[in-house]
Formats: structure tokens, C-alpha cells, sequence
């Protein structure tokens, strides 16, 4: 073993403190299993955190129907029906509990029951909230479950891999930022919850540390990630960064303006403003295509909140009059808010079945494994995810895969830890480490930092595979990864294991998976011919252009795609 190494052993080991990681290990500790949570920084800082417009819940039957049909109509066909089936009819619990666990919901005196609003492409106002701040009212109530059911947590530690041992993963090594030492842990399941990828692209609603590397360390170990190329960019991030406006504004009756400042959705979906994302993002690009933009390069359009009245746009949408006082010095009250599609959301990810089992190219589970929230595709939001569905999916699906981990890592008959595996792992890490450090006839004279690799990545897939997709622009995609992928080669790390607060190898482990899932995003891309939901074809103009998929697998470098019929 590595030297000042630590192993923490346990029955069920959560990657990620989001609200998927922190269900999952509740329900994991619940059932009695001591289940540790691992994590790159504060579970209260995880992305979770930021969701701002609610969570879907409808509170009857009859709308629970609706919800279902809502959800799959939106997802353009690509919905599993049996999980979104489980989703809509748990979500009803899933408020209840929170309730009862303190989560501030505002409330309707009225009906006695949680206040709903109207989200994107559902026909009744069912996203129950918390003024706009409502992830962070979710996960400080299930950070303080988690801790009441005894996890335990383990913070500022980044896992770089999973460890297998035969076909079963017994456990994830990483590094400590502390101490820069290496730290091993093994458990009977190890669920994954490590979020999206939206740092791949230049404008994003994402933070930075949103890099994907649950996904990357799923496919390096082998496991297919499926409709990978499937990416919500959500139509109102703020210009030019692409903080997200969320949909709570339109749910609020906000209007989108183009520069004649007409209110141009409705010439394109019947419900206005709150259609689908995928067609409200589209609507705006084809608007900015067409010269009808504001600003000197015509590159974003207005959204105008003056017709909500200010009391009530103070009381549910604080987040946004704070954001756009701070960020561009205007109040949403009187001035109007531009706003272009920022990348937003992967209804892709680690293929996995409804107990949150991730599953290999032919559909049989992983041994050991498991996957919950947005880095898993469960197949509840199909080609396009309604708003409000993710917080739901991470607490429903997190919440089954703690329980099934639980439930199946009580099953095992000998300890799954295997030192002999975690140290083989570790050092071929190391000695690949070894490797960027020192200089050699690529390297000399290179001033390349992974930050430099990251940026120009960003522009890689901003420009080629985004909001609309040609196989032209894919070829020209890959050629420039390619040439990227040479120079990221050429970066040498100053500083390697054993370095307290190492951030430049934070950095290039990052950059390193981002780059490896670019690939596996334009190689996903290019396999899908047809439009489909947030996926766009610009070189197919009909949609069902390739009706039915059959499973593909790409194996080059281990990169494995999987894709579902339509
Ligand atoms: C700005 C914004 C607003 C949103 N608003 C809404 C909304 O109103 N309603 C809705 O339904 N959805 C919303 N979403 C989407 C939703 O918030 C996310 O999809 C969901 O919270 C993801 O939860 P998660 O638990 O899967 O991941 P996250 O909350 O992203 O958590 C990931 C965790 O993994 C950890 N991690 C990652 N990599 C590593 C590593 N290598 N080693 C160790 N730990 C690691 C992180 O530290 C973190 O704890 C919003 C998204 C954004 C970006």
C-alpha cells in the first residue's frame, strides 16, 4: 500500500454529496449499513444546491396521471414509461417527508397544501418551491437526515477510479486535498452520484466542478453510458455567462422578446413561454440566426419580468432579483434580462436499471455497482427533461438505489475488499502521474496548463456539438480534440502526490476527464442521425430519419456508447 495511505472500509460507499448522493446513503444507513459519503467539496456545496424553481410533485392521482403523460410526451418518445411511472407516483411521498422534515415549501392557505407553480411543458402548476432557492432548502433537509441515520462523511477528496476486483467494484481511490496523500476505499457497493458534465462547454448554468468524472469513471472501468449525447441546453441562461435565469421566471409570466421586442414564442409552440426547453431553446437560436437578437453581434434576446408585480416577484423569485442586481446592475422590475441557451443538463449517463443498478453494454447489472441522480440515465426524461424533474428523480431513484445497494451488499459472502487490487490500480495511476511530471522531448519547452486544455475545449464543443449538430461539424470537432488531446499530452505537472491543496492536479484530472467524455459525447452524437428532443440534426430534416437504433457498442481507447430504440 502507499505510504501514509488510508483505507476506510464500509457496506456501502455514495460518491457524491448532491441530493441523489445523500438519498442514496440515508436509505443505505437506514437499513442498517454503515455507508460512508465521499466528496470533492461540502455536500452543501454541491450543485443540488443551486436548483432554484422547484420540484415536481402532483398531490393527486388524476394528476399524477398527467404528470406521467407530461413527462413522457416531453421526452419525445425516449422515456422509460415505467420510470417515469415510479418517479410521478413517488413524488407525493417524497414532499411529505420533506415536509415533515422542516423543508419551508411556500405554502397555499387556501388548498392547505404546498404551493405549485407552472413549469415548461406541463399543464398544471404542480413544481412546488421554495421562493427560488429551493435546492438549497432540499439539501440542507437531507443533509441533516443523512446525518441523523449516522453517515458518515468524507469531504474535500477526489476520486479518481474505480477499483475492480474480477467483474465486481469493490471500491474508488482518490486524493486527499488536505494532505495530497492517496486514500483508498472499499465497500460491498459503491453507488455512484457524482452529477453532470456541463463544464464541457463555454456558457453553462454549471459550476466548474460539474466535470462528469462519475461518467469517466464509469466508462474507463468498462461501463456503457447510454444517450450520452443527449444535453439539455436550458433557454434562459443570463448573457453572457450562462448563469441560470430559471424557468421559475416564465412559470411567473415572464415573456422572451426579440430585438422588434416581440413576444415571439408564441409563433412557435402552443404554450408560449412554457413549452418544452428544447423547443423554447430552439426557438431562440433560430431568432438569433435570423438577425433578431439584441445587442451590437445581435447574440441574445430579453426576457421581460415587468409584468409580474413586484411584491410577488420579491417574495418567489429573490434568487433573481439578487443575481441581476449583483451580476448587471438592473432590477428585473423595470429593466429586461438578456438571456441566451446555456448547457444545462445530461439526461444521458451511467446506464442503469429502476434500483439504480448500473448495467453493462447488454443490459445485465454491474456487480458492485450503482448509479443515481443526473450522472445516471434511469430513463425518466427520454430526449428532454421537463423543469423540476431532476430534484425529484434524485431523491426517488437515489433513495431506491441506497436501498437496493443496501440490500444486495448484505448478500455478500466474503469482504470485498482486495488490497492487492486497490494498490495495482493506484500505482499504474501513479506511475502514469510519474509520467507528467517529467520532461521529456514533447514536453520541452511547454507552457500548456490543463486550465489552458480546458478553456480551448470548451470553444471545441461549444462551436461543434451543441445546440445543433451536423456530421460536418462533428468530423471538424473531432479533428481539433484530436490536435487538443496531443497538446494536453504535452502539460507537465509541477507538483504530484503528497502535495497538500494540489488545485494544478485537481485541474488535470479534471481537464483529463472532460476530454476523455468529449470524445465519448462526439462519438454518441455522430451515432444519432435523427432529431430528437434536445438533440438536433440540422442535416436531417425530418425527424425519425433512422427510426430504430440497435445497440452500438464504440470501443476504441474503452469508450463504450449504448443507445435505446426510439
Ligand atoms: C443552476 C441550476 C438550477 C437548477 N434548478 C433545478 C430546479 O429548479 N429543479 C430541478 O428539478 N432541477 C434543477 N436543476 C438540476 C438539478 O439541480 C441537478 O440535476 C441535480 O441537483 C443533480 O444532483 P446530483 O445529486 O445528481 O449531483 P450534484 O448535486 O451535482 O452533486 C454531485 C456531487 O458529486 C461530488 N463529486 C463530483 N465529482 C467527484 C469526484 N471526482 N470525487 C468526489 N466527489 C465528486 C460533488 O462534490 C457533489 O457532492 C438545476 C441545475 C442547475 C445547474
Amino acid at each position: 500500500m502507499f505510504r501514509n495511505s488510508r483505507v476506510t472500509v464500509c457496506d456501502v460507499l455514495v460518491i457524491g454529496g448532491g441530493l441523489a448522493g445523500l438519498s442514496a446513503a440515508t436509505a443505505a444507513a437506514e437499513a442498517g449499513k454503515k455507508t460512508v459519503v465521499v466528496s470533492k467539496n461540502h455536500p452543501l456545496r454541491s450543485h443540488s444546491a443551486a436548483a432554484a424553481g422547484g420540484i415536481n410533485a402532483a398531490l393527486t392521482e388524476e394528476d399524477a396521471a398527467l404528470h406521467i403523460e407530461e413527462t413522457i410526451a416531453a421526452g419525445c418518445g425516449l422515456c422509460s414509461r415505467n420510470a417515469v411511472e415510479i418517479l410521478c407516483r413517488e413524488a407525493v411521498g417524497v414532499i411529505n417527508r420533506f415536509l415533515k422534515n422542516g423543508t419551508p415549501f411556500q405554502w397555499n392557505e387556501t388548498r392547505n397544501e404546498p404551493e405549485g407553480r407552472p413549469f415548461g411543458a406541463m399543464s398544471t402548476p404542480r413544481t412546488r418551491f421554495v421562493g427560488d432557492r429551493t435546492g438549497a432548502a432540499l439539501m440542507q433537509t437531507a443533509f441533516e437526515q443523512a446525518k441523523k441515520a449516522g453517515v458518515r462523511f468524507e469531504y474535500s477528496v477526489f476520486l479518481i477510479d474505480l477499483i475492480k476486483h474480477g467483474s465486481r467494484m469493490t471500491g474508488v481511490y482518490g486524493i486527499r486535498f488536505e494532505t495530497g496523500a492517496i486514500e483508498f476505499f472499499s465497500a460491498g457497493a459503491v453507488i455512484l452520484a457524482t452529477g453532470g458534465a456541463g463544464a464541457l462547454f463555454d456558457i453553462t448554468s454549471n459550476g466548474i466542478g460539474s466535470t462528469g468524472d462519475g461518467a469517466a469513471m464509469a466508462l474507463r472501468a468498462g461501463v456503457p453510458l447510454r444517450d450520452w449525447e443527449l444535453i439539455q441546453f436550458h433557454p434562459t441562461g443570463l448573457y453572457p455567462s450562462g448563469f441560470l435565469i430559471s424557468e421559475a421566471a416564465r412559470g411567473e409570466g415572464a415573456i422572451l422578446r426579440n430585438k422588434n421586442m416581440e413576444a415571439f414564442m408564441g409563433r412557435y409552440h402552443e404554450k408560449a413561454d412554457l413549452a418544452p426547453r428544447d423547443a423554447v431553446t430552439r426557438a431562440i437560436v433560430t431568432e438569433l440566426k435570423c438577425g433578431r437578437g439584441f445587442g451590437k453581434r445581435g447574440d441574445f434576446v430579453l426576457l421581460d419580468c415587468r409584468n409580474i408585480p413586484p411584491e410577488r416577484l420579491f417574495a418567489r423569485l429573490p434568487e433573481l432579483c439578487d443575481l441581476t442586481e449583483t451580476v448587471l446592475h438592473i432590477h428585473p422590475t423595470t429593466h429586461l434580462i438578456p438571456v441566451i441557451p446555456t448547457a444545462h443538463y445530461f439526461m444521458g449517463g451511467v446506464a442503469c436499471d429502476l434500483d439504480g443498478r448500473a448495467l453493462d453494454g447488454i443490459g445485465f447489472p454491474v456487480p458492485g455497482l450503482y448509479a443515481a441522480g443526473e450522472c445516471a440515465c434511469t430513463g425518466v426524461h427520454g430526449a428532454n427533461r421537463v423543469g423540476g424533474n431532476s430534484l425529484l428523480e434524485a431523491v426517488v431513484f437515489g433513495t431506491r438505489a441506497g436501498q437496493t445497494a443496501a440490500a444486495e451488499c448484505a448478500d455478500l459472502k466474503t469482504p470485498s475488499s482486495s488490497p492487492e487490487a486497490a494498490t495495482e490500480a493506484a500505482a499504474s495511476f501513479n506511475e502514469r502521474l510519474t509520467l507528467f511530471q517529467s520532461d521529456n522531448e514533447n514536453s520541452r519547452g511547454s507552457v500548456e496548463t490543463p486550465l489552458d486544455c480546458r478553456r480551448e475545449l470548451k470553444e471545441i464543443m461549444s462551436a461543434y456539438c451543441s445546440t445543433a449538430h451536423t456530421t460536418v461539424r462533428h468530423k471538424q470537432g473531432i479533428a481539433k480534440l484530436t490536435l487538443l488531446n496531443r497538446r494536453f499530452a504535452r502539460c507537465r505537472l509541477k507538483n504530484g502526490l503528497g502535495q497538500p491543496f494540489n488545485t494544478e492536479l485537481k485541474d488535470f484530472l479534471e481537464t483529463e476527464n472532460l476530454l476523455f467524455l468529449a470524445a465519448a459525447l462526439f462519438s454518441a452524437a455522430e451515432e444519432r442521425s435523427e432529431s430528437v428532443g434536445a438533440f438536433y440534426r440540422e442535416d436531417q430534416l425530418y425527424a425519425g430519419a433512422a427510426p430504430y437504433h440497435t445497440a452500438t457498442e464504440w470501443r476504441k481507447g474503452r469508450f463504450l456508447t449504448e443507445r435505446r430504440p426510439l
